[in-house]
């Protein structure tokens, strides 16, 4: 397998002091792949940015441009989760940028699939405005230029990260051809997301939201993605699947109060591999979008990569959960989404 890693420092200077989004999310995700030389088996591919225009296929041409110029005044905070620095509008147009080279590498054939390495995250990013830690919405820009350039009909957004992507939803509410998959603990923020959620006028259908209660963990997921994520994929049959890849799931992780382990993790990620080669020829792209514990994190998408590269032997160096939660019965949710979506 050609697996594309997209990945540039520039995604450094996106500086926001002391928060949980900050640069060292990269900096030792990097180093894991460097330490365990799991990098050399990998197609390193540089980010380009992406122009205006194509971020203006998801937001507003004045909400792009007040981004660059609060970064030509030296940042600041947007709400009250998100801050930019001087250096966030070239990081965020390289984020959005790195997620259409992954696009333009894997729809080209010139790899298999691709993991875009980068920040700020974008999932939360909505037309008018920058919340959760996101700017621009990389994954939402990823899919409409997908549609734009390529000879496809259809697009599959995966979203495994805790939170909803309300962004995305928004991006696509109305779009029969994208279809939007999310899991995402529920109630939490950004609070959007609920079962009835499915898409408007014709693209009715097309968006399954999946908000799962606290202490959900691997055995809750892979249910899941058996009876919920495989079959809905299946019935819509995408010409390509991007997967907004937040890791902030993972039971260490401090922002949020799931229990999924870096062992399922890659059970996720050989669901979706699984679909990408079933429906789409094995196009696949991931972009990053939480994770905020280290450790979690950077083994986590280490154990994405050797999902990708066909490797058997995946490392859990955390294991299961210390944290004690009883996993919640899921049963009647997942029943109620199966009739909501008529899922057999
Ligand atoms: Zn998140």
């Amino acid at each position: 397998m050609r697996v594309g890693l997209i990945y540039d420092s520039i995604y450094l200077e996106h500086d926001t002091g002391n928060h949980v989004e900050n640069a060292q999310r990269l900096v030792a995700t990097m180093s894991l792949l460097e330490e365990t030389h799991l990098k050399d088996n990998l197609v390193l591919l540089p980010p380009r940015a992406a122009t205006v225009d194509e971020i203006s296929a998801v937001h507003a041409k004045e909400y792009i441009s007040s981004i660059q110029s609060q970064a030509e005044k030296g940042g600041g905070w947007l709400d009250a989760d998100t801050v930019m620095s001087s250096g966030s509008y070239q990081a965020a147009i390289y984020a959005a940028g790195g997620a259409l080279t992954a696009v333009e590498a894997v729809m080209n054939r010139q790899v298999d699939n691709a993991f875009a390495l980068v920040r700020p995250p974008g999932h939360h990013a909505t037309c008018w405005q920058a919340m959760g830690f996101c700017l621009f919405n990389n994954i939402a820009i990823a899919a409409k230029y997908a549609l734009a350039n390529y000879d496809i009909e259809r697009v599959l957004i995966i979203d495994f990260d805790v939170h909803h992507g309300n962004g995305t939803q928004e991006a696509f509410d109305d779009d029969p051809q994208v279809m939007y998959l999310s899991t995402h603990e529920s109630p939490f923020y950004p609070g959007t997301g609920g079962v009835e959620d499915i898409g408007r006028g014709a693209a009715q259908g097309t968006k399954v939201n999946i908000p799962l209660p606290a202490g959900c963990g691997d055995a809750e997921y892979i249910k899941v993605y058996e009876q919920i994520i495989v079959p809905a994929a299946k019935r819509f049959s995408p010409g390509l699947i991007l997967v907004s890849a937040g890791y902030d799931a993972h039971w260490a992780d401090g922002l949020a109060l799931m229990q999924l382990s870096v062992a399922g993790y890659a059970r996720i990620v050989k669901f979706i591999k699984g679909l990408a080669d079933e429906l789409c020829g094995g196009r696949l792209v991931f972009t990053l979008e939480g994770g905020y514990n280290l450790k979690a994190l950077s083994a986590a998408v280490k154990a994405t990569f050797d999902v990708l590269l066909g490797n058997t032997d995946i490392e859990d160096p955390i294991g299961q959960s210390s944290r004690g939660f009883r996993a919640p019965d899921i049963a009647a949710l997942i029943k109620e989404i199966k009739t909501i979506h008529g899922l057999p």
